[in-house]
């Protein structure tokens, strides 16, 4: 029987992208060969490359003077990069949780790193608001989605300097302003791909402005000129995510998505709210995020959280463990889970607390 998935990553990907890529694996196009036995250099995977950037550039509106590159290495690979190729002498960042939180120790490598404000003092339960930017850094580097910890920056904020964004576990979810960042990227594990696939959408002038020598396989310019064929690229990944985002077009495009997410969270949300045993994680509603929902058991129930994970895991739910660091339970609800299985999850919360 199929689980309803609410792991938080690798997670959920839409019946289609699974399909249409299995149907890829055994035959691609009925020419008798499999995706993953083809030529990256091949007609065939050179306009599965096309069409998955094309869709990239559709579905978020990209402007002109924006490259997207498809590479390896993760969104890990992508804290060391961004220092790399735009850290010239100062960079700023916005510790949100454990993710920004490695892309700091990152930075830190290449030169002087300010942390404008951290909410780390309170187990990462909020987005801080006051803090400045230096007018002088080279760039400001912001977690737009803390996966581990439930919290969303859900505005494109208007930033003086280079805005780059981790966007990892919310790209696709809502509707973005690309033309407000000089950077996004993100693995595709969240919402586009299984693993092994990472997306950068970068403006290209911001290159060439650091006087460090770079290695080719981690200097942006190289990877734009060779339109991500600099090497190998993660062929089958990449041919997921091209599923992925057709039916995101299909479905109505990024619009449709955050409709469907707002809908999905509000009820979740207000079955944590409204039920006796739990409590959310994220207090500042503003905050609370659309793709990773985190609640806890009040303290009076806490030795129950077991009992809870069971009782879930026999009604067919995967995935609800809450991350190490925080405890409790997440529920990732991406845009590829349906309704009816939030309405599962929310139900299966009601009966816990008729059953105690
Ligand atoms: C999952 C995640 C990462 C790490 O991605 P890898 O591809 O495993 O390197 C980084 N940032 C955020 C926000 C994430 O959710």
């Amino acid at each position: 029987m199929k689980k309803h998935n609410f792991a938080a990553g690798p997670s959920i990907l839409s019946p289609y992208t699974i399909q249409h890529t299995a149907e890829g694996v055994l035959d691609l196009n009925q020419s008798g060969l499999s995706i993953m036995e083809i030529s990256h250099r091949s007609k065939d995977f050179m306009a599965i490359m096309d069409e998955t950037q094309q869709l990239f550039k559709d579905l978020l509106d990209i402007p002109s003077g924006y490259s997207v590159l498809l590479l390896g290495g993760g969104a890990s690979m992508q804290f060391c990069m961004v220092p790399y190729n735009l850290l010239n002498t100062k960079a700023a960042y916005l510790d949100t949780g454990a993710w920004a939180n490695k892309a700091i120790k990152e930075a830190k490598i290449f030169g002087e790193v300010d942390v404008v404000a951290s909410s780390k003092e309170s187990t990462y339960s909020h987005i801080p608001r006051d803090y400045k930017v230096p007018g002088d850094a080279d760039y400001f580097h912001i977690t737009t989605n803390n996966t581990i910890y439930g919290t969303e920056i859900k505005e494109d904020m208007d930033c003086a300097v280079n805005l780059v964004a981790d966007m990892s576990s919310d790209i696709f979810s809502r509707p973005v302003d690309v033309s407000k960042y000089a950077m996004i990227y993100g693995g595709a594990q969240k919402n586009l791909a299984p693993a092994g696939v990472t997306f950068v959408i970068i403006k290209d002038d911001i290159l060439g402005k650091v006087d460090r020598a770079i290695p080719s396989m981690l200097d942006y310019r190289i990877h734009i000129d060779k339109d991500s064929m600099f090497n190998t690229p993660p062929c089958l990944p990449i041919y997921a995510a091209m599923h992925t985002l057709r039916w995101y077009k299909e479905q109505g495009g990024v619009e449709a998505m955050y409709k469907r997410n707002i809908e999905k969270a509000r009820k979740l949300y207000d079955e944590i709210d409204r039920n006796s045993l739990f409590v959310s994680g994220i207090e500042n509603v503003d905050d609370r995020s659309i793709m990773n929902v985190t609640f806890v058991m009040k303290d009076e129930f806490k030795e129950k959280e077991a009992d809870f994970l069971a009782f879930a895991t026999e009604k067919g739910m995967s995935g609800l463990k809450g991350h190490r660091s925080v405890g409790g339970f997440r529920a990732s609800i991406y845009n590829a889970m349906p309704q009816s299985s939030v309405e599962a999850l929310i139900e299966t919360m009601k009966a816990f607390e008729k059953k105690i």
